[in-house]
């Protein structure tokens, strides 16, 4: 028989750990296994992190990490004092999509247990892994024994499985789908169970522009008639529906009306939002300048996602932060960042300052100090292709963005499309996947589901405590 159990992704949105077991195929899989934003910024913030030199144990005592025996790395376990196992709980994890709310906490999973994942997740990760410094939150390609005694150890690979379509867990048959999201490589899932089949949305929209890979996957659900769709609903409440059309429209006449400096904010990982700021930036005659980090990302993506360019595209610069010495010498970067040093585009602060009329900068909110280096000329616009703000923390940062905005006489725009499908859309996905059960996860308000899921009945998940 199939069972659920969810270990995070009620009532919040993200922190996605949903376990399916099927005794009769001989199967225990992790859905995603995610960081929970909610819980975490409940006790933690920028200065108040958990201790990496407490390995798991910050993490279990305040339930940023639920306990669950079996499935934790055994070096953490024992760091913690507690006694590692000898049979692992689970299987395999199987990862919808490479953003950090289902991803980051495969930091703490057991080595031994592999993870499956799309082709271009797997790139995602790669890429984010060797560009950031390692700690003991980011571990999820390979990871450091702990305790850390000697720097000479190698890390330890984690084993993955890259798939496409149908493969099986012992014997347990997973299908994963395609679909659209704000990063590439998102899919969402079919689990046909001995006994019942269950769907799950990872996260998903129809409104991108690759909507009709969630049409595609909502098709899939139709004719297999899933006994339980977990669906995802983020925006459940909203009914606002902007797409990729409205940025483009929008930041096109903001970017051609400037007079100096553009500067694009956009979550680099959202290769979609990427395109369309490259294609403004060759239609107004700019430049898109993107940081190291990005230009990393993009490169590693190339031969996967359609339509990214190479890094020697005339309409693209590589943004190079002042660091260290201030110099600019080959020795102030990552060793990652060195090979982008003698590129031929690379542009500072201030070269970018003398051709603002041709450049989009692609920075953000942690980069405003590069603004005093760029002095934007009068006439520049600043343009936020993200979410406003969230929460109260968020509200601060953004009126903080604004007074330096204000300093630098920059005007503020705000263009975006969100990576989630609102309510209507949902209602459509949940009506047309013909599912005999619905289960809300990924949204903080659950109890909207009644009502917008057609002849489905609604089941709201309980989290395993
Ligand atoms: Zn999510
Ligand atoms: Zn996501």
């Amino acid at each position: 028989m199939v069972t659920i159990k969810f270990l995070g992704g009620v009532n919040e949105i993200g922190g996605n750990k949903i376990l399916i077991e099927d005794k009769a195929n001989d199967a225990r899989v992790m859905l995603d296994f995610g960081m929970n934003f909610t819980r975490h910024g409940m006790f933690f913030e920028e200065f108040i992190q958990p201790r990496t030199s407490n390995g798991i144990t910050d993490y279990l005592q305040m339930g940023v990490l639920p306990w669950m025996e079996g499935i934790y790395r055994p070096d953490l376990l024992e760091f913690a004092g507690r006694k590692a196992h000898s049979d692992q709980a689970i299987d395999a994890i199987v990862l919808s999509h490479a953003h950090l709310d289902h991803a980051a906490h495969i930091s703490f999973i057991d080595g031994a247990i592999p993870v499956y994942c799309s082709q271009v997740t797997h790139a995602i990760l790669k890429a984010l892994h060797e560009t950031q410094p390692r700690s003991l939150g980011n571990e999820i390609l390979d990871y450091r024994k702990r305790p850390a005694l000697d720097y000479k150890d190698r890390p330890i690979a984690r084993k993955f499985n890259i798939v496409k379509g149908r493969f099986k867990v012992n014997g347990l048959e997973i299908e994963l789908i395609p679909v659209d999201h704000s990063i590439p490589g998102a899919c969402g899932m079919l689990i046909y169970g001995s006994d019942r089949t269950v769907a799950y949305s990872g996260d998903l929209r129809l409104h991108g522009t690759d909507g009709h890979l969630t049409q595609e996957f909502v098709e899939r659900l139709r004719i297999e008639k899933p006994d339980v769709f977990m669906c995802e609903g983020t925006r459940i409440d909203e009914t606002e529906n902007r797409n990729e059309a409205y940025v483009k429209v929008n930041c096109d006449q903001a970017i051609s009306q400037a007079k100096g400096l553009v500067i694009a904010d956009f979550a680099f990982k959202d290769t979609t939002r990427f395109k369309t700021f490259l294609e403004i930036a060759r239609s107004t005659g700019r430049k898109l300048c993107i940081p190291f980090k990005d230009a990393y990302y993009i490169r590693a993506l190339a031969e996967l996602v359609p339509g990214l360019p190479s890094l020697k595209d005339d309409s693209i610069l590589l943004y190079q932060k002042r660091r260290m010495s201030g110099t600019f010498r080959a020795s102030d970067y990552q060793s990652w960042e060195r090979e982008f040093l003698d590129k031929g585009n690379t542009a500072t602060a201030e070269a970018v300052g003398r051709m603002q009329e041709q450049a989009i900068a692609a920075l953000g909110y942690f980069d405003v100090p590069e603004l005093i280096d760029i002095k934007p000329q009068p006439g520049s616009v600043y343009i936020k292709s993200a979410s406003e703000a969230f929460n109260e923390e968020q509200q601060f940062d953004l009126e903080r963005l604004k007074r330096w905005l204000a300093h630098f006489g920059i005007r503020y725009e705000n263009y975006h499309a969100s990576g989630h499908a609102p309510g209507p859309d949902l209602a459509q996905v949940m009506n047309n996947s013909n599912a005999k059960v619905i289960m809300p996860i990924h949204t903080e308000k659950p109890e909207l589901f009644q009502g917008m899921a057609g002849n489905a009945r609604v089941e709201l998940p309980i989290l395993t405590k």
